[in-house]
């Protein structure tokens, strides 16, 4: 079984405020589909038929879908999260998240551990003036890694099976930290380093020889490292924003460009207006052997 992975911006909203944050998007008149229940549940249904579609499109062999929950903060909302949640297991999507983290609670904890395949932290730095510059700050409080390790524990104790990842976006203020003693005890299965998208602002962003520095540093842990420079990224992800659209990175890396609402014209005339690129998608998901190249 196959599974396409579909990336849901849910919120814009985070408690953070990282000053590289992908997460704006163009708004318009509309608010964000997470606070509509009956749009979400037709987004949810839309979004199940994506895997015909695209493979009529590109001959591909998709079964399913893996729908990673991505934000803003992904959690912020928790009963929004929970719904979405209730109506994805109704298509059995498989699910995953991008999470900073610092909202878990211990329920939610119980219910990843049930029901998502994986589960990503965002840890950027592991230096509390670093989050601080960075803006990994809650009421002045930056992140504490350690409370990240526990609640990864946490997980593992109820769902021993449940993938852990890591991401890491690299830019200026963290280029040169060591992540060694970090990852060896979170243990994850993927790794996720990103050279930091200069796509709306340039201020600390680096160079590729910064970003392969990075890497090599921590070569030790280079099976499960899973890094991404900008070029890889770029139309390589099936991503919906807030309101409902899909978007991708725009070509000259400034800004995003955008579908018209998936809920107006329908997910199969939506999928057409964006550029997914289908082989760096398969490149990325490790999918090579379904898709000739
Ligand atoms: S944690 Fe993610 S969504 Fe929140 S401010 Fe940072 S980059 Fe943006």
């Amino acid at each position: 079984m196959t599974n396409l992975v579909v990336n849901w911006h849910i919120t814009e909203a985070c408690n953070y405020q990282c000053f590289y944050c992908f997460a704006k998007w163009k708004k318009n008149e509309n608010r964000e589909l997470i606070h509509d229940n009956e749009k979400v549940l037709k987004l949810v249904k839309e979004v199940s038929l994506l895997p015909m579609i695209i493979n009529q499109v590109h001959g591909t062999n998709f079964t399913g879908i893996r729908l990673n929950l991505v934000g803003g903060e992904t959690f912020l909302y928790k009963q929004k999260i929970l719904g979405i949640i209730k109506e994805a297991k109704k298509y059995h999507f498989e699910l995953s998240a991008i999470t900073n983290g610092t909202v878990l609670d211990d329920e939610l904890i119980k219910i990843i551990g049930n029901e998502f395949l994986s589960i990503g932290f965002s840890v950027d730095s592991l230096n509390k003036n670093t989050n601080k510059e960075i803006g990994r700050t809650v009421k002045n409080m930056p992140m504490d890694a350690d409370e990240i390790l526990k609640k990864i524990n946490l997980l593992r104790t109820l769902s021993p099976n449940i993938e852990i990842k890591i991401n890491t976006v690299i830019n200026e203020l963290n280029k040169l930290e060591d992540f060694n003693s970090f990852i060896t005890k979170a243990s994850p299965t993927k790794w996720k380093i990103f050279k930091m998208l200069p796509i709306l602002t340039e201020e600390n962003s680096i160079n590729n020889d910064d970003f392969y520095n990075f890497i090599n540093r921590h070569t030790k842990f280079k099976k499960i490292i899973y890094s991404e420079n900008n070029d890889e990224m770029t139309h390589s992800y099936l991503m919906i924003d807030p309101l409902g659209r899909f978007f991708q990175n725009n070509e000259l890396l400034h800004g995003y460009d955008y579908s018209q609402s998936i809920l107006q014209i329908g997910v199969e005339t939506a999928v057409k207006q964006i550029k997914f690129n289908i082989h760096k998608f398969a490149k990325r998901a490790n999918l090579m052997p379904i898709i000739s190249l």
